[in-house]
């Protein structure tokens, strides 16, 4: 065992490494991970010292509260390497101050920003040479919490564990995304859990989603639960809307996810000399603008895969193809943003942060 200078985390290095066997010319999204994990405990109403241990199964009681009552949360960041390979990350804190609010609302103990920051660091570090340098590649990175104490109680667990994970990634998504708008189904409700990344708001989304697929769809944009007028986002990412020039979305509430992606794309946009509106989006005007032809764009916004251009939209059993444009807003704002996470350009904004 080995302490890092600051006495923090204690890392247990593996005996052997995974790395030759990977092909990373050829990497898919988050299915392959690297040689350590971090791991911590939250016992007896204190969190524990982080560990950085080799990746491996964990050993659960089956009476953990996680099987029974899901109180499971998550995060999703990106690790870049610039050409002098140099690591960084994008505006880490954000994520950190959101794992914190996800934590609340699920009644399990907030992690401090240091256990956080400084076992992420150590972790990249450690496995650095797992980051990825092909274009459009990363390291996806996945700090998760979720309780392990015991009890068939419908109440918080009294014990937790707090773990990042790191998985090297390809681009996220290849093809046109063709989604559906749905009007049965919803993700989130008022007061619900819609603004956290708890892991059950994922599994509800799973059913309706495989209905969209089997009519041909690759995903769901998710209307407001009350009236199913107002398009809110799809399932890990929020929504764009171009009519005209102006660039629309949704403001963010209780049932929408504060994506880091989301706010960064509004600035770089107005920056940009862009229109941006953040408003309410009706999926009435949506379908009028394209009649009419002034739809130009839709895109969906998130970590994973950046910028996601929609080519085709459904609803109510009619399919609205979007013009295909020489310059789209969603390849400017996507080089923009990329640009800033690998290092290929001036931070004005001060987002990038060094390893
Ligand atoms: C993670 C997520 C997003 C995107 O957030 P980013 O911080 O940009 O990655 C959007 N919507 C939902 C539901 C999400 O889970």
């Amino acid at each position: 065992m080995e302490t890092t200078a600051k006495n923090l985390i204690s890392i247990e290095k593996s005996k052997t490494s995974k790395i030759e066997q990977v092909d990373f010319d050829n990497l898919a999204f988050g299915s392959v991970f690297t040689d350590h994990m971090l791991v911590c405990d939250y016992k007896n109403g204190a969190w524990e010292k982080p560990k950085i241990v080799p990746y491996g199964p964990l050993m659960l009681n089956p009476s953990a509260k996680i099987f029974h009552y899901g109180q499971s949360i998550f995060e999703g960041m990106k690790a870049y390497k610039d050409t002098a390979k140099d690591v960084y990350l994008f505006r880490p804190l954000d994520n950190h101050k959101r794992f914190n609010i996800s934590a609340k609302r699920m009644a399990i103990p907030e992690i401090p920003e240091n256990y956080f920051m400084e076992g992420l660091k150590a972790l990249l570090q450690l496995d650095e040479k797992w980051i990825p340098t092909k274009e459009g590649s990363s390291m996806y990175i996945r700090p998760f919490m979720f309780a392990t104490g015991e009890g068939f109680h419908a109440s918080p667990a009294n014990e937790y564990k707090f773990m990042i994970c790191l998985a090297p990634s390809g681009a996220y998504f290849a093809g046109k995304v063709k989604v559906l708008i749905e009007e049965t189904y919803s993700r989130s409700a008022n007061g619900g859990v819609g603004f956290a990344k708890a892991g059950g708001n994922y599994a509800g989304q799973f059913y309706p989603t495989q209905l969209a697929i089997e009519k041909g769809y690759n995903q769901v944009i998710w209307t407001d639960d009350n009236t199913h007028e107002h398009i809110e986002e799809a399932g890990a990412m929020n929504i764009f809307v171009r009519i005209n020039d102006t660039l629309i979305t949704a403001p963010t509430s209780d049932r929408i996810l504060d994506g880091i992606t989301r706010k960064s794309i509004i600035d770089i946009a107005k920056a940009e000399k862009i229109p941006v509106e953040v408003r309410k989006i009706t999926v009435k005007e949506v379908v009028e603008a394209a009649q009419n032809g002034s739809l130009k764009e839709m895109f969906g916004a998130g970590t994973a895969a950046v910028i996601s251009p929609i080519s085709t939209f459904g609803h109510r059993g009619s399919d609205y193809d979007l013009p295909v444009l020489d310059a789209s807003y969603a390849s400017l704002l996507k080089k923009k943003i990329t640009d800033i996470q690998y290092n290929k350009t001036e931070d004005t904004f001060g987002w990038r942060v060094k390893i």
